[in-house]
């Protein structure tokens, strides 16, 4: 049967039906495991996270391989190139991967590109000669649109590998295997986990030697996952469709409106038309991001000021549980400098969208007043 990625969402990775076996994939707290069976030391291997990484590879058409955070799994996906292999790689995107890619590049493990994700052309241009091409989806918080299928034939022609951190798209919005990406990386901290109550990270793969040099690499180096944050990140991957389609739907609804808010200098969704990439992400997605940057008039105070007197709206960093969150980026210190002093990260999460309009309105007019 040909099922819809809402439906596998719910089904994958379920243990084999039979009378009185259990619905669910149970959590299997076992460091070890009786001899001369296909489980050993559970560095090597849980039950728990076979069933977890089913239901993620069956959504991304991939073989998953589970890690203990998104960086885990970023760190593993970078060891797969040699020593002194050149990456391109976005100057703009999520903090901690620009971090760890300036630290590599300082040590020389690897050699680092820079390309403006802003800017296709001139990504195009710098992929001859790298031996890895990184791009995130949709960039955190900038929200730039990749285009994975330009990206993915130019690095095939360079003999470069693509890699795509999906984490803030998740396979129900976009499958990068199906675009010409070779490796797709999530932090299901995320929206897949979805509940703001664990860390964990994944990467995926239709290249069999490739999965199995991450497994390795997850072996050797240590970066597994608790069963129990696997088990849960499960459970919370049964209601991503749901989840994403009222917090999408929120995402939009709020982007719109605002647009038109006098204490707003810009807003960034690419689900509004004027969204650089708004083109790529009808042609590429299904659906959109519960993500909106929002650059507020009045600079980094009011920005700040907007961040902390809110009611409903948690000021807190991360994004993709079911409660919607806010903070201005630039508050920490690691944030890539190209990010807007004025730039307020919304993740939208699941309430009511007036209750949420009602409550940000308030602090943004109080903030400007
Ligand atoms: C949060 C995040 C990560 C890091 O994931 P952790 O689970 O926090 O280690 C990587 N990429 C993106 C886009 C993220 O938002």
């Amino acid at each position: 049967m040909d099922l819809s990625p809402a439906t596998l969402a719910v089904t994958a990775g379920r243990p084999p039906a039979a009378p009185g076996a259990p619905v669910n994939a149970p959590v299997t707290l076992s460091s070890t495991f009786h001899a001369e069976g296909e489980l050993s030391y559970a560095r090597a291997g849980n039950p728990t996270w076979t069933a977890f990484e089913e239901a993620l590879g069956a959504l991304e058409g991939g073989r998953a391989v589970a890690f203990a955070s998104g960086i885990a799994a970023i760190v593993a996906a970078l060891e797969t190139v040699g020593p002194s292999a050149v990456v391109l790689a976005p100057s703009l995107a999520y903090s901690g991967t620009v971090g760890l890619l300036r630290q590599l590049d300082a040590s020389g493990r690897l050699r680092v590109r820079w390309y403006d994700p802003s800017d296709l052309t001139g990504l195009l241009r710098g992929v001859p000669g790298t031996d890895l091409v990184w791009l995130e989806s949709v960039t955190n918080p900038l929200l730039d649109v990749a285009d994975v299928p330009a990206v993915g034939a130019a690095a095939r022609a360079a003999g470069a590998l693509v890699a795509v951190d999906a984490t803030l798209v998740t396979p129900l919005v976009q499958r990068p295997l199906d675009l010409g990406a070779d490796l797709v990386v999530h932090s299901a901290t995320k929206y897949i986990a979805g509940h703001s109550d664990l860390l964990l990270g994944a990467t995926v793969t239709r290249d069999e030697e490739l999965a199995q040099r991450l497994s390795a690499a997850r072996h050797d180096r240590g970066a597994i996952p608790g069963p129990f944050e696997t088990w849960l990140a499960l459970r919370g991957l049964r209601t991503l469709a749901v989840r994403l389609d009222r917090s999408s739907a929120n995402a939009v609804e709020l982007a719109h409106r605002l647009a038109g808010h006098p204490a707003v200098e810009r807003v960034r969704h690419p689900g509004l038309a004027g969204h650089l990439g708004h083109d790529v992400a009808l042609r590429d997605w299904h659906g959109t991001v519960s993500l909106v940057g929002v650059e507020v008039a009045g600079g980094a105070v009011v920005a700040e000021r907007v961040a902390s007197s809110t009611r409903l709206w948690v000021h807190a960093t991360s994004l993709g549980g079911v409660e919607s969150t806010l903070e201005r980026r630039r508050r920490w210190a690691a944030e890539p400098t190209g990010v807007p002093e004025a730039l307020i990260r919304l993740s939208v999460g699941i309430e009511d969208v007036e209750d949420l309009w009602a409550d940000l309105d308030t602090a943004l007019r109080r903030a400007a007043g």
